[in-house]
């Protein structure tokens, strides 16, 4: 299809310069295989899943293949100021995956092109694309090869480009890493709109650059993703905790134990002290079956309380008592409060789609689409006392209409080569303020209060880095990668001399590189 119809709809909303004479130029040259939207066909690219930011983009692109990518990034180079993104599944919070009067590409058109078992010298690997949902290639994976990634995020309907463009974090990390950290291969589209295949020895450069490097890179279109073999099985367990001294203990404590000495997933959040269904106690039981015995709810009188979370894999033909003992043996050093467990047996698959079930409820419920001013963080070890201190019991004590997760990883378990910018020590917390604006403070005061948690971070001399960040100059950019801020940069300018980005990440474009 020739992109020679393209409407000039561009308009100057947000202050911005816009492309001169682009779709003129644009429809000179391009041929695709797959399909260009404009007009209201693109009003899914003008928002994302925080719905607080909207922008109309020029046109939707849905490539058929990394060589229409490759054309459409080479045309828009020639257009001065014309800005690229890529759209994984739009579930960004603040617009990244967004360009406003630019082209998006769609990369969920792609999903079906790589799908391919590699078995290199005994250790399986998923080619995949990078436009694939991760629940997909879950499914698929167990299905076919009784094979799965090795880490995952805690929701799926995420594409595999999109959270490798940030790190792809959730109970797994703390022993395989992040997402980023189970990569292999990657085939990027650059900012020159070449196609490249990069790894560890292979244009690491690049690799590494893309690898959380929040799609300033150019465009992942296939990833090789390492495999284990799946469990049939996981037990699924809660423990609650009045004291935060206690919940980071054992949770620090399961988290750097050897393999096989710990769970396989640990995660936990905070809830509020009360019976309030979202924010407080009837959130935390994992069934009505199994909910805990109220007559123990502790009466300390604390504003909030502390849920760890954690799973045990096995297979089918496990006897139970032998399950049962495995649990009990790595439950018995915890200090939870005595009673407060709750645990369900569940199929690895429905474990990893878990929030898929909770999207579906929430969407019967019409939560789900209301607007998500989420908050994520990565905080130091050696402040998360302060933080829960101020932020948990003080300034979100009365909830904030959304789970609010805490949970340790370590450093050396992620590769200081990408892009990633993360806290100094070796134990960080993820900490995210998962709001629904449908039952909690409302849009402008949730962002109002995300505002004064980040400044008081930043006032309080925190180590600490926003996860999935958005910031609105080059200054908050700079002070984000401290360090590592000249290699980004350098990185960056020798594969995309060209803007491809998103209005939240407008550091990068041209003018500031050359
Ligand atoms: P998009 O939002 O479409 O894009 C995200 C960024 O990546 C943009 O900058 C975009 O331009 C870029 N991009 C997209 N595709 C490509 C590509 N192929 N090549 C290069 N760049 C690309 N994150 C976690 O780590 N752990 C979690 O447990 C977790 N849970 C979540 C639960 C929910 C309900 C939601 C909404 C988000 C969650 N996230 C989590 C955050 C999620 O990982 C990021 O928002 C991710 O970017 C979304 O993926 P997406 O495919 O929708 O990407």
């Amino acid at each position: 299809m020739r992109i020679a119809y393209l409407d000039r709809t561009v308009h100057e909303t947000d202050g911005e310069p816009k492309p001169n004479g682009g779709v003129s130029t644009l429809s000179k040259s391009i041929d695709l295989q797959g399909s260009v939207e404009t007009g209201d066909k693109t009003t899914i690219a003008s928002k994302d899943f925080g719905g607080l930011y909207s922008t109309k983009p020029l046109a939707l692109i849905k490539p058929a293949g990394s060589d229409d990518v490759s054309r459409v990034i080479k045309a828009a180079s020639r257009i001065p100021r014309m800005t690229v993104a890529a759209r994984g599944n739009g579930h960004s919070i603040n617009g990244q995956a967004m360009t406003n009067g630019g082209l998006v590409i769609d990369m969920r058109s792609t999903e079906e092109n790589h799908f391919r078992l590699l078995n290199i010298n005994g250790s399986f690997f998923i080619d995949v694309s990078g436009g694939a949902l991760w629940e997909n290639v879950l499914t698929r994976c167990v299905s076919r090869f009784g094979l799965a990634p090795r880490s995952w995020t805690d929701y799926l309907s995420l594409t595999v480009g999109g959270t490798l463009s940030n790190a792809g974090v959730s109970g797994q990390a703390f022993r395989y890493g992040p997402q980023i950290s189970n990569v292999a291969e990657l085939e990027i589209i650059t900012g020159k709109g070449d196609i490249m295949v990069c790894s560890e020895t292979r244009n690491p450069e690049l690799f590494f650059g893309s690898l959380g490097g929040l799609g300033q890179f150019g465009i992942i279109t296939r990833a090789m993703v390492k495999l284990q073999p799946a469990p049939d099985m996981v037990r699924w367990i809660r423990v609650v905790y009045t004291e935060f001294d206690e919940f980071t203990r054992d949770a620090e404590f399961l988290v750097s134990r050897d393999d096989g000495e710990s769970f396989d997933y640990v995660e936990g959040f905070v809830f509020c002290n009360n019976d309030d269904p979202v924010n407080g106690w009837p959130s935390v039981p994992l069934d009505p079956v199994h909910g805990f015995n109220q007559g123990i709810i502790p009466q300390t009188g604390a504003s909030v309380l502390y849920c760890l979370e954690v799973a045990f894999h096995y297979q089918k033909g496990d006897h139970p008592s032998t399950v049962d003992k495995a649990v009990a043996g790595l439950l018995k050093p915890l200090r939870f409060v005595e009673g407060l467990k709750s645990q369900v047996d569940l199929s690895y698959v429905e474990f990893l789609l878990r929030v898929k079930r909770a999207e579906e409820q929430a969407k019967a419920n019409g939560i789900w689409d209301a607007p998500h001013p989420w908050l994520n963080l990565f905080i130091s070890k050696s402040d998360i006392v302060d933080f829960d201190q101020t932020v948990f019991k003080k300034m979100v004590k009365d909830g904030i209409g959304g789970p609010m997760l805490i949970y340790p990883l370590m450093r050396s378990k992620w590769d200081n080569r990408t892009s990633v910018a993360l806290p100094d020590s070796e134990i960080f917390y993820l900490v995210a303020l998962l709001r629904f604006v449908s039952r909690g403070p409302s849009v402008e005061e949730s962002v109002a209060q995300n505002r004064e948690i980040v400044e008081w971070c930043i006032r309080e001399g925190l180590d600490f880095k926003l996860y999935l960040p958005h910031y609105q100059s080059k200054e908050q950019w700079k002070r984000h990668f401290g360090n590592q801020w000249t290699r980004f940069v350098e990185r960056k300018a020798s594969f995309d001399p060209m803007a491809i980005l998103a209005p939240g990440q407008n550091i990068f474009k041209r003018t500031h590189l050359s």
